[in-house]
């Protein structure tokens, strides 16, 4: 559904070596290949519980990520790109129509990006830092063909907030979503983003991650019954990556710890830090999206 079939022979053809170099950061050992076909087939087996209503939530804990991987090549520690099989599987299998993919994770997704670049039935949008490796995901880079309008990219500075996520969410994702109409939500969600992350790069604590679970679940229970997946990305701090996940693990169980009006204080209060980044999107995006 996703990947040219010469590129899964590729990584098929590393069971049981030792070491096969794929690009300078994705090298495999002898039960990668396995892995990530059961990263993927997780994913799967996730959205198809939530569409069958077996569960409402699901988080696929699972490595290795994928929304660095293309159509036929691995990069970024990204083998098969999970998320991207997700939704393609949601669409052909399950017969929807509209796919929104939220992307959290401190790098740009450039696969999931383009493997649905010219696609109106996935919506990808991505908050990451940039300029910043995979160096992709300019505000203007929004889809082509069919597709355009169907890309959301969201620059971030270095030293974003747990107030700042929230309110690129309630400002820019709400209105488009409410727009769009997914059908069902899945989410890249990447840890690495934490204050204690050895990428340094962003300020995100474990209440903050709670918070975005929250808006996703109150946004979904809205639009399409609650059906929210999220997948594992990236997030190198052990101690941050098992906490944060935890701490979405407990939204979405409903038995949130988070103090939500505590931190939609904080949001209204600081949400000069990061207006002028939700007003350079949404000068690109009104073309698209009226709302905004
Ligand atoms: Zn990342």
């Amino acid at each position: 559904m996703v990947h040219d079939p010469h590129y899964v022979d590729r990584v098929l053809d590393t069971a049981e070596k030792t070491r096969v170099r794929f690009d300078p950061d994705t090298v495999t050992s002898p039960k990668t290949y396995k892995a990530a076909w059961m990263a993927a087939g997780g994913v799967m087996e996730a959205v198809r519980a939530v569409l069958a209503g077996e569960i409402s939530n699901a988080f696929a804990l699972i490595r290795p990520p994928g929304h660095h991987a293309l159509r036929d090549q691995a990069m970024g520690f990204c083998i098969f790109n999970n998320l991207a099989i997700g939704a393609c599987y949601a669409l052909k299998t399950h017969g929807l129509e509209r796919v929104l993919i939220v992307d959290w994770d401190l790098h740009h997704g450039n696969g999931i990006q383009s493997i649905f670049y010219d696609d109106p039935r996935v919506l990808y949008f991505s908050l990451h830092r940039y300029p910043f490796f995979p160096w992709t995901g300019g505000p203007e880079e929004v889809g082509q063909g069919n597709g355009e309008g169907y890309t959301v990219n969201v620059p971030l500075e270095f030293g974003c907030s747990d107030a700042d996520y929230a309110n690129v969410f309630r400002n820019l994702l709400l209105p488009i979503a409410r727009r769009y109409r997914p059908e069902i939500v899945l989410v890249a969600a990447g840890f690495d983003i934490h204050h204690a992350d050895p990428l340094r790069s962003m300020k995100v604590s474990e209440a903050g991650f709670a918070r975005m679970t929250d808006l996703l679940m109150e946004m979904t229970r809205e639009l399409c019954g609650g059906k929210l997946v999220l997948a594992l990305e990236g997030g190198y701090d052990a101690d941050a990556l098992r906490d944060s996940v935890a701490a979405v693990l407990w939204e979405l169980t409903g038995m949130s710890k988070m103090k939500r009006d505590e931190m939609r204080e904080l949001e209204d209060s600081q949400f000069q830090t990061i207006a002028k980044t939700i007003e350079q999107v949404k000068t690109i995006q009104r073309k698209y999206w009226s709302d905004l």
